[in-house]
Order: structure tokens, then sequence, then C-alpha cells
């Protein structure tokens, strides 16, 4: 996977559109297509790395301001009282399937357990 056929490099890039719920220098956050509770969205750096494992080896710094802006999203989507939960998917037992990485930002309702069994 190169950027030029990465799916949310072209989101960043504005080859594609996306609901834009946050913007800073290094991270964008954006609407999911297909919302999994009643506040989903997803929260990525602006430059490609394919999951959080090499998010985090590469650039630690970025892998923070990523968790920022997730922080920031709850908090401006209203859901710092309820609460809400922020997850990667990564590698195929987590059914990662776009390989640019990305926080999952959901709340607004509960959520369930962790994982289904
Ligand atoms: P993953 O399974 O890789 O953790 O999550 C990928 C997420 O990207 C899914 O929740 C899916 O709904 C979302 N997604 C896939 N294609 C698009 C798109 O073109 N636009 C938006 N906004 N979300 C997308
Ligand atoms: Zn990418």
């Amino acid at each position: 996977m190169t950027t030029t056929d990465c799916l949310f490099c072209k989101i960043v890039a504005g080859d594609i559109p996306a609901a834009k719920v946050h913007e800073t220098a290094t991270t964008f956050a954006f609407r999911d297509i297909g919302p999994k509770a009643a506040v989903h969205v997803l929260v990525i750096p602006k430059a490609h790395h394919a999951d959080v494992a090499a998010l985090a080896n590469a650039d630690p710094a970025l892998a923070g301001e990523v968790l920022t802006a997730a922080a920031a999203v709850a908090e401006a989507e209203g859901l710092l009282d309820g609460g809400f939960r922020v997850i990667f998917n990564t590698g195929p037992y987590a059914g990662q399937e776009v390989f640019h990485v990305h926080a999952h930002v959901l709340g607004g309702e509960p959520l369930g357990p962790m994982i289904s069994k």
C-alpha cells in the first residue's frame, strides 16, 4: 500500500469527500461512512502509517497528536459525560480493513461489551 492508492490519504488530499469533524496541522477527523454507534468518528494522522504499531514506532509524537485529536473530538461531540471508546483495529484478528491508521471514536449511547464472543 502506497499513499497514492490509499483511501484515507485520498480523503486527506480532498480527492474523496468526507464529513470533517476536526482538523489540526497533522491530523484529520471525519465521520465513519458506516457508523456503528450514534457518534462514530475516525481520527487519522495526515501522514500515511499502516497501523497503530507502525505509527507508534515511527513517530510517537504524532501518535500522541492523534490521541489528543481523539480527545478533542470526544469533547466537541459531547461524549465526555457519558463516556466513549477509542479503538485501533490492527491486523486480521481485529478485522482491520483500511491500512492507514485510524482511531475509531465511538459514543453517544451505551456501547455494550468491549468485544462479542
Ligand atoms: P477498520 O475496519 O479498518 O478498523 O475501519 C475502517 C472504517 O472505515 C470502517 O468503519 C468503514 O466504515 C470506514 N470507511 C471505509 N470507507 C470509508 C469512506 O470512504 N469514507 C468514510 N468516511 N469511512 C469509510
Ligand atoms: Zn494513507
